[in-house]
């Protein structure tokens, strides 16, 4: 890989061109560094899905100028809540009580949708597809980065590689890596047409989740969850769901039928297990090699923060790094600010999915009671830590103490 260096512009080699990798380039890149994303991936492509961006993560993007883009479609739309398979709602937020505590409303996008925006806020060159990165090598001055296509030097490596990380695993080879989450989880994104407008909700059973999320271009995100062994992979994941969820309240019923619609195209049905990092690592930072989102902090989805932080971490660590000379420094303070934060809401991410999936009727009943007398004021104050977050400015530099 032929490299032509600005001996006066500093280097950031940025491993995987997932959410986080992304919206570290576009930081770095917009405050003067020369950037090179690396992704294994021949296609950058987000997965057929959809991700909620919740006001924390939509202050960090606007943090670094992508506001208006991301911002310009519908907020997710009416009601939002938890429902019982039998349509009752648990509990109900309309959308304005979160605007009005937190200024901004989710945003629930195409995965690929946001992907392109990180990549058309980027300089041409800057992303390198079908690129592997296997190693890093920190040389004091600078850093070493072993590729699929030839080495790389560069004064800073960001390890946004995901939560199957190659760099965690190199640099923190006792960690024990990740661990099953005790669930599965199926998604799709459905075209919305003819169908009645969707409020967004979750609804609870036994052991089962069901998801509605309609997304600001006018498609209807759907997920659901099932307690489940690793490995564990239905024949047919239509007859599973109808199986599952098919007698539960509308719209599901309606949307499963949609979901087996061959016409205007087959609808993908994605199917992975839910993993978590088994525990948290150390630190954040080795040297010139910082790790983010997925990579360093992989949660499981109940809060729908795994992105949210990823984000974070890139718009913080582009920030100190953009801020400070020396480059170690600037990374051990990224450990300082976003450690803690990211493994506590992992650890609040858990115990959620905990509650989600008990299966005891008499539990579930407990449970569902104790959701149902929670005040709406209070299950929202209860996000205030998570959702009120700022993205730095002035406040956060690298002499900031924990
Ligand atoms: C069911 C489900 C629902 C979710 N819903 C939400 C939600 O609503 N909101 C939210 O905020 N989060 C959500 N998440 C979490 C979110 O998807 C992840 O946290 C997020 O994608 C992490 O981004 P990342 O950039 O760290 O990693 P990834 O998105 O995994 O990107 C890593 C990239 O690195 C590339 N790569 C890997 N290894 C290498 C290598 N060696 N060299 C080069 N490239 C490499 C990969 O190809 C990939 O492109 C959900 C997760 C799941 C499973």
């Amino acid at each position: 890989m032929g490299e032509a260096v600005d001996m006066g512009v500093r280097h950031a080699v940025v491993a995987g061109g997932g959410i986080g990798g992304l919206t570290a380039a576009v930081g770095l890149s917009r405050r003067g560094w020369r950037v090179t994303v690396c992704e294994r991936a021949s296609v950058l492509a987000g997965i057929g899905a959809g991700i909620v961006l919740a006001p924390n993560a939509l202050r960090a993007l606007d943090s670094i100028g992508l506001g208006p883009g991301l911002c310009a479609g519908d907020a997710l739309p009416g009601q939002v809540g938890l429902r019982t398979p039998d349509g009752t709602w648990l509990s109900r937020s309309d959308d304005g009580a979160v605007a009005a505590r937190y200024g901004l409303s989710p945003q629930a996008v195409h995965r690929g949708f946001l992907i392109d925006t990180l990549v058309a806020a980027l300089p041409a060159d800057v992303v390198r597809l079908g690129v592997s990165v296997t190693g890093v090598e920190d040389v004091g001055d600078t850093v070493t980065v072993r590729t699929s296509a030839g080495d790389l030097r560069a004064d800073v490596v960001l390890a946004a590689d995901g939560m199957r990380s190659v760099l965690r695993g190199q640099l923190f080879p006792a960690h024990r890596g990740l661990r099953h989450a005790g669930e599965a989880g199926w998604r799709a994104v459905l075209p919305g047409t003819g169908l009645p407008a969707q409020q967004a909700a979750e609804t609870w059973g036994r052991g089962e989740r069901f998801g509605v999320v309609p997304l600001t271009d006018g498609r209807i995100y759907v997920y659901a969850t099932a307690v489940s062994v690793p490995g564990a992979r239905p024949a047919d994941h239509h007859e599973e769901l109808t199986r599952r969820f098919g007698a539960w309240h509308d719209p599901i019923p309606a949307l499963l039928d949609r979901l087996n619609q061959r016409n205007p195209a087959p609808v993908a049905i994605l199917h992975h297990d839910f993993h978590e990092l088994a525990a948290p690592l150390p630190r954040m930072h080795a040297g010139r090699v910082a790790l983010l989102g997925d990579a360093a902090h992989a949660m499981t989805p109940n809060m729908g923060q795994g992105g949210c932080q990823a984000i974070e971490d890139a718009v913080v660590a582009a920030h100190l790094l953009a801020q400070a000379d020396d480059v170690p420094a600037a990374l051990a303070a990224y450990t300082r600010v976003r450690h803690t934060r990211t493994t506590r809401i992992s650890r609040r991410s858990r115990r959620i999915g905990e509650l989600a999936r008990l299966s005891h009727p008499l539990a579930v009943s407990i449970r569902n009671l104790a959701v149902r007398a929670t005040p709406q004021t209070l299950s929202l104050r209860a996000l205030d830590t998570v959702l009120d977050w700022q993205p730095p400015s002035a406040t956060v530099s690298v002499t900031e103490q924990r």
